[in-house]
């Protein structure tokens, strides 16, 4: 052992949401005085925080576990491969524990049984905002665990159990915090973020001595104070999202609409067990863009679900065509252990899978472009997330961090008041774009209105 002071590895894989749990036990690690370090040999042991959702993922999780058992020996198990204990186990059963997703808890507990916390622990080691995995000047905000959904291709709700909201105030209060220690945006997360209270029935919180509702809709309109860009993942399409989009509307969140559609063909969603009025879902995107223009709307798709024709499919294409989306991911279905459509007839074979997501892409990539093409010409405020001695990478309101495209900023760069950093806005003018990123001058006087404005767009 290199250090005196106990020093943990860590690796974390898998969504947004698993990243936010990495955080948590991070910044409980530094709270109570262990180092963490980046190299397996510096490390006492190494936490393998783990994705389950799919194959791909879990492979790459098993490989990470047996990587770091290789370099290191002393190795614990959390986050969703972890609640599949006996495939962990049965691939490295020389592990020192197993625990699943959000168990800051469990794992603190088993950290202290192999390696006791120093006795002084160093708390001003802690940043205000807590450890976080990303810049500085953006941040995951996980507001529940679980799922009361049953979606027949996915095993969150066994692997995270049911909806439990965090309370109304106490995400609040992390939120102020995280805007203290200099966050410009926050990416609000769950498995199904719009569903927020409705396991504690809106019970009645308190922030900042007001009442408040535990309801997505009070979140919103609080974190709209903030005076940050507030970004929401991950919204199942309920009717109360309407009442979301006249919240961007109203400039209070960022008008990005990530709502994953999941297919069109209704004798599909109902093997999803999706809502299944895809007309209505039609109806519903104008809708939003009618109350909201500047709205951009992001999905994700599945192909090649067990028992798709090439009729569902061919209605699939028609709804993407139709649908006109800002931004498509796309997935060919594979079966998770466990999950319940891994029971239906009519699987599909690998090469049609493969077939279906190219032909879907490829008409998305021309919409998308498209829309890229449209913007050119538009002045917008962008948050800058790197800098370079040539280049500016930064993103307007209608690009999240990691799953879109960028604005490339390549004019050289003046600042009359002070050098550009990460996390400042500025105004640029959009003069050309590709498929997936645009590219922009920087502009050397700003339109006149307030810098972090998030819904104005000129042409
Ligand atoms: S809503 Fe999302 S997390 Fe919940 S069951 Fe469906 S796919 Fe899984």
């Amino acid at each position: 052992m290199i250090n005196t002071i106990p020093t943990i590895g860590f690796i974390s894989l898998g969504c947004p949401k698993a990243t936010v749990d990495s955080e948590r036990i991070l910044t409980q690690l530094r709270a109570e005085g262990y180092l963490i370090s980046a190299s397996y040999e510096e490390a006492d042991l190494v936490v393998v925080n783990t994705c389950g959702f799919i194959e791909s993922a879990v492979t790459e999780s098993l490989d990470a576990i047996g990587e770091a058992l290789a370099r290191n020996g002393q190795v614990i198990v959390t986050g969703c491969l972890g609640a599949q204990g006996d495939v962990v186990k049965a691939n490295y059963p020389e592990v020192l524990a197993i625990t699943g997703p959000a168990a800051v808890t469990e794992v603190m507990v088993i950290i202290h049984a192999q390696l006791p916390p120093p006795s002084d622990p160093r708390l001003d080691l802690l940043p205000p905002g807590g450890i976080k995995l990303t810049p500085r000047h953006y941040a995951y905000l996980k507001i529940a665990e679980g799922c009361n959904q049953q979606c027949s291709f996915c095993i969150i709700p066994q692997l995270r159990g049911p909806l439990i909201s965090r309370p109304i105030g106490e995400i609040l209060t992390e939120a102020e915090r995280l805007v203290s220690a200099g966050v410009k945006e926050l990416l609000i997360v769950s498995q199904d973020t719009a569903a927020y209270g409705v396991d504690t029935r809106y019970r009645l919180d308190f922030w900042q001595g007001r009442p408040l509702k535990t309801r997505i809709t009070e979140l919103c309109r609080a974190l709209g104070q903030l005076g940050i860009w507030i970004r929401l993942h991950y919204i199942y399409p309920y009717p109360h999202v309407d009442q979301l989009v006249e919240l961007m509307a109203a400039g209070l969140i960022l008008p990005y609409l990530d709502v994953p559609l999941q297919h069109s063909s209704p004798a599909i969603l109902q093997a999803m067990r999706r809502p299944a009025n895809i007309d209505n879902m039609l109806r519903r995107l104008d809708n939003w863009r009618a109350i909201c223009p500047a709205l951009t709307l992001r999905s994700t798709f599945i192909v090649g679900f067990p028992g798709e024709t090439a009729a569902d499919f061919e209605h699939l294409l028609a709804f993407i065509q139709a649908a006109q989306l800002d931004r498509v991911g796309a997935f060919t279905y594979s079966p998770i252990a466990g999950a319940a459509a891994n029971h239906l007839p009519g699987a599909i074979p690998e090469e049609i899978k493969t077939e279906r997501l190219n032909r879907l892409m490829s008409i998305q990539s021309a919409i998308s472009a498209n829309k890229l093409q449209s913007r050119i010409g538009q002045t917008v405020p962008v948050l800058i997330d790197e800098i370079t001695p040539t280049t500016i990478y930064a993103r307007s309101v209608a690009e999240a961090p990691e799953i879109d495209g960028v604005i490339i900023i390549k004019s050289p760069i003046k600042s009359t008041a002070k050098p550009l950093s990460p996390g400042d806005f500025i105004y640029v003018k959009i003069i050309a774009a590709d498929e997936h990123d645009l590219y922009a001058k920087n502009l050397a006087t700003p339109p006149r209105r307030h810098q972090h404005q998030p819904v104005a767009v000129q042409k």
